[in-house]
């Protein structure tokens, strides 16, 4: 029986409604940077202040997070503008210089989440604690490693824990930076209907302009908050520069969020619509991927065509392509009448492509090509 000994949010020793929202730099910059953000965060609806210290990137060389002295300016922005603050921990020695700052709030990254050894020796050094601490996803689609984390630090007596879901590392390229895969969350959310659930749409998305659709999204799945980067100056922001917000920016997104009361039935729904939606967004760049593909190999044609002295249109292929791909399409449940208007237009495009080719240098040429064309293939 999955068992977790913890706290509603209502019960945490500064209550939240929901949704909570948590918003910040990526990483703390500058004491100016931090000051100049959280007074922009404070005129908005935020409750709580995030800002990373010590930064897990990719490659050495880039920013690696400006480290502890970077707490105390987190700490007096967040004291100044009245909000509790929140840093991320990856081992025991952040956590003690966390405490030590007086950070209200601790986050566990998902590069320290896919790593048992690591969060039980950041579960150890909060022996005793009383703080809230909140778990990343791993940064892989495993849910058992992500539950692993939350019972090691639940364990240890931390009864203030939330997870935050910031999505999926994916080899393929998706127009996310991390593919959310949301049944994974419902499934947390399924087992353990107490936990608090926060939906991270800056890591999920990469980039500004789809994190208004995933922060609704996450609130028509019934999750408790979002966290979500902000910069008074992003394209200035030493990480992350793409997807954080400018506190206006975050405003308006906040003021168009719509926050529903969702029935069971309802996360059910929408979580089927989304998922089959980001299946079709998915085959969709895959079309015109080949698409794309097949017309750089007819201007490949039309090249070695012109070399060749052979002309674009050879009937008896175009009429090979017809006979073999109406098959293929009526053998896949494609009516007759929409494979014959795709293919011609497909194959009109292809033999403009391949005429491109042959007459580049004389536009007189390609034009007669062009007309000559019209209407061959009814
Ligand atoms: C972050 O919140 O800035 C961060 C590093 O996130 P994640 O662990 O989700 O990559
Ligand atoms: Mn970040």
């Amino acid at each position: 029986m999955d068992r977790l000994n913890i706290r509603s949010f209502a019960e945490w020793d500064f209550p939240f409604n929901r949704p909570l929202i948590i918003s910040g730099p990526c990483g703390v910059e500058s004491e100016e940077q931090i000051h100049e953000v959280a007074s922009g965060l404070a005129k908005l609806n935020v409750h709580l202040l995030r800002g990373g210290i010590w930064k897990p990137r990719t490659r050495p060389g880039s920013f690696q997070g400006i480290g502890s002295e970077g707490l105390k300016w987190l700490k007096d922005a967040g004291n100044i503008n009245h909000l509790p603050v929140m840093v991320e921990v990856a081992n025991p020695k952040h956590v003690e210089e966390a405490l030590k700052a007086k950070i209200d709030v601790l986050w566990i990254g998902a590069r320290t989440t896919v790593n048992p050894f690591l969060v039980q020796e950041i579960a150890d050094s909060l022996a005793g604690v009383d703080i809230p601490v909140m778990i990343k996803n791993p940064i892989n689609p495993e849910l058992e490693l992500w539950i692993g984390a939350i019972e090691r630090i639940n364990k240890t007596g931390i009864r203030q824990i939330a997870a935050i879901h910031r999505g999926f590392s994916t080899f393929e390229k998706t127009k996310y930076r991390n593919v959310p895969n949301w049944q994974i969350p419902i499934e947390l959310k399924r087992r353990f209907p107490n936990l608090p659930l926060i939906c991270d749409p800056s890591h999920i998305c990469g980039t500004r302009n789809l994190i208004g659709s995933v922060a609704q999204t996450a609130l028509d799945l019934n999750y408790d908050g979002l966290m979500i980067e902000s910069h008074a100056h992003p394209e200035m922001a030493l990480s992350d520069a793409e997807q954080q917000l400018t506190p206006d920016a975050l405003g308006e997104i906040l003021n168009r969020l719509v926050v529903r009361s969702a029935v069971i039935e309802d996360v059910i729904f929408i979580n089927r619509l989304e998922e089959l939606r980001d299946r079709i967004d998915n085959l969709d760049e895959e079309i015109l991927n080949k698409i794309s593909q097949r017309m750089e190999i007819a201007r490949e044609i039309g090249k070695y065509k012109k070399e060749n002295n052979i002309t674009i249109l050879q009937v008896e292929r175009w009429n090979e392509i017809l006979r073999t791909r109406l098959k293929f399409g009526l053998d896949h449940e494609l009516t007759r009448e929409f494979i014959l208007k795709m293919y011609e237009l497909v194959h009109d495009e292809s033999i403009l492509q391949q005429t491109s080719m042959m007459n580049t240098e004389d536009p007189e040429m390609k034009k007669a090509a062009l007309d000559s064309i019209e209407g061959k293939e009814q």
